[in-house]
């Protein structure tokens, strides 16, 4: 019985362009301001507080004590922002990146922090150990030498 009535909108729409976008063939539909994507974090920025720690839901970060600083598997993330709003330093950032899919759980774009980058930020905390230790004992010993 409704038939009639929609025959002019499905002739009108028969000749009007269509209203998809292509993606892939085009790019993707533009991100909104403010668009929770892949987090970005900046280790230089981090203080090792362990705020994001506390309140993530997902269970994306784990404190490393050695170098204060926090490593992350943003595979798990669920995209709340909410280690982004705690973090007093700025060291936690949403991006606009969406495009993730990967065959690999672990592939790299999911781990920022990398084992390489661990390592040189461990040798520079042992190296400035070092160095404290040799200015503290070459101290003592100049004091020594003045009190006799
Ligand atoms: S955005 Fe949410 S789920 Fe993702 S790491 Fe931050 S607190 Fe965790
Ligand atoms: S909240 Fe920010 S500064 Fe604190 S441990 Fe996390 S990333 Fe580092």
């Amino acid at each position: 019985m409704r038939a009639p009535i929609l025959v002019p909108t499905v002739l009108r729409n028969l000749v009007r362009k269509p209203a998809t976008n292509l993606f892939p063939k085009t790019e993707p539909v533009p991100v909104p301001e403010n668009f929770r994507g892949q987090l970005k974090y900046n280790v230089d920025k981090c203080v090792g507080c362990r705020m994001c720690v506390t309140v993530c839901p997902a269970g994306v970060f784990v404190y490393l004590p050695d170098i204060r600083k926090v490593a992350l598997w943003t595979g798990r993330c669920v995209y709340c922002a909410q280690c982004v709003d705690v973090c007093p330093t700025g060291a936690l950032q949403m991006s606009d990146e969406f495009l993730l899919a990967s065959y690999d759980n672990y592939d790299e774009k999911f781990i920022p922090l990398k084992e390489e980058k661990i390592e040189e930020i461990r040798k520079k905390l042992e190296e400035q150990k070092k160095a404290k230790e040799k200015a503290k004992a070459e101290k003592a010993k100049t004091e020594k030498k003045g009190s006799k």
